[in-house]
């Protein structure tokens, strides 16, 4: 039983110190300590150490390479950080059934994130609307001013919308900064600009500035992606009439969508995570996108082609980066990114919509004709030793 969760300023102690705190209050046997000692060797702890709070060890995910995938006309390997059994390997065989089609087309992707500011005590929301509009050239000045090393690249805030909420506690504005954050996922350079032009906003305004952050529903930021899967590789015409039912199926049953686009982030997700990328952003900004303007429905849509091969595709936000955060900070990160020869975020955003497509196709394929537990047990057997 833990003595005490209340230990003191843990932060200010070592990596070392902190084992020792914790194996105490929680008394770990000689064994646990040993364990969390040598689950990171003394420079990746360094680097840990400084990525987070209070580290105390590394928790290891494998990292698999699913093949076969062809993007765009380029030949990729593809890291994906899963602790899902079978992910790689479905990613891997929808990717081969894909192949002999062109593989994955994707298209070009604009790297642009929303910085939003919440305006309160508004009095005349529409007036406001008019001002922000008027001041529009102000603002964007303001925001730039605020990353100098983005705007020198290229990047930097493009253009200001404002859009009047009702609520039950009265009319807000709701400010959107459209902001092109280049090669970085964005978050901390756009949620610094939303900081700074909110005085800005207040005295054209006379509102008062409340909420300051980027949103994740990345509206700007759409990947998409499509691949023709043959007919034949998937089981033949049975398989992808059924495959077409069970999409019409998440198509008008909201119980199976989110089943369904839990499968595509499985994929998704794990590229994001391979690459130091946050996979919160990236589900909470594909699930909302699944849900925005219309109810919640899958991210893919299916047809079949005169041929009867199933044509599949994707659109789904994908706010990741190549610079910035822990891409930067851990090289495994950069490994991977190194491994799958990723040049940009455009690129990357790519390859995680077509890896989100090629799992869909996988799961899909799996339920429609076999059910997913049999490839699922064979995993999970090898695991338990069986
Ligand atoms: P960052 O601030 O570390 O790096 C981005 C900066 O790199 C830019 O602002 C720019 O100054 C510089 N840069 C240099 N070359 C560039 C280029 N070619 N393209 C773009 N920028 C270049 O990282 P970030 O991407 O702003 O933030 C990402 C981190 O923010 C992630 O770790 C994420 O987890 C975290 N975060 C997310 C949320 C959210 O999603 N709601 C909120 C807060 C923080």
């Amino acid at each position: 039983m833990v003595t005490t969760s209340g230990l003191g300023k843990l932060y200010e102690k070592t990596v070392k110190e902190r084992i020792e705190a914790v194996a105490g209050a929680c008394n770990l046997p000689p064994g646990a300590v040993a364990e969390l000692e040598s689950s990171m060797d003394p420079a990746m702890a360094k680097i840990l150490d400084l990525m987070v709070e209070n580290v105390i060890g590394a928790f290891q995910i494998p990292l698999g390479v699913a093949t076969n995938f062809v993007i765009n006309g380029k030949e990729r390997l593809v890291a994906m950080a899963t602790e899902e059994p079978s992910v790689v390997a479905a990613a891997s065989n929808a990717a081969r059934m894909a192949r002999s089609h062109g593989g994955f087309v994707a298209d070009p992707v604009e790297s642009l994130m929303i910085g939003q500011v919440q305006l309160v005590d508004v009095d005349d929301a529409g007036a406001a609307i008019a001002t922000i509009k008027g001041n529009e050239k102000r603002i964007i000045d303001v925001a730039n001013e605020q990353d100098p090393v983005l705007v020198k690249a290229g990047g930097g805030a493009r253009r200001v919308d404002a859009f009047k909420v009702d609520t039950s506690v009265g009319a807000m504005v709701d400010v959107h900064v459209v902001i092109d954050c280049l090669d970085a996922m964005g978050a901390n350079a756009v949620n610094t600009m939303a900081e700074k032009v909110a005085p800005l906003l207040c005295d054209i305004t006379g509102g008062r500035p409340l909420l300051r952050i980027i949103s994740n529903l990345a509206v700007h930021r759409v990947a998409r992606a499509r691949a023709t899967f043959d007919k034949e590789l998937l089981g033949g015409s049975e398989v992808v009439a059924a495959v077409i039912q069970a999409v019409e199926f998440a198509n008008h049953d909201m119980y199976r969508a989110a089943t369904h686009n839990k499968g595509i982030m499985n994929g998704a997700s794990a590229v994001v995570r391979a690459t130091g990328n946050d996979t919160r952003a990236v589900e909470a900004g594909a699930h909302a996108y699944a849900a925005w303007g219309h109810p919640y429905r899958p991210l893919t849509r299916f047809r079949v082609d005169p041929a009867g091969n199933l044509l599949g595709e994707i659109e789904l936000p994908v706010a990741v980066g190549i610079v910035g955060g822990a891409t930067k900070a851990h090289p495994m990160a950069q490994l991977c990114l190194r491994i799958m020869e990723i040049d940009g975020a455009q690129t990357l955003s790519q390859v995680v919509a077509s890896v989100g497509l090629a799992q869909n196709v996988a799961a899909l394929r799996a339920l429609a004709a076999e059910g997913i537990q049999k490839g699922h047990m064979k995993l999970h057997a090898r695991k338990l030793g069986r």
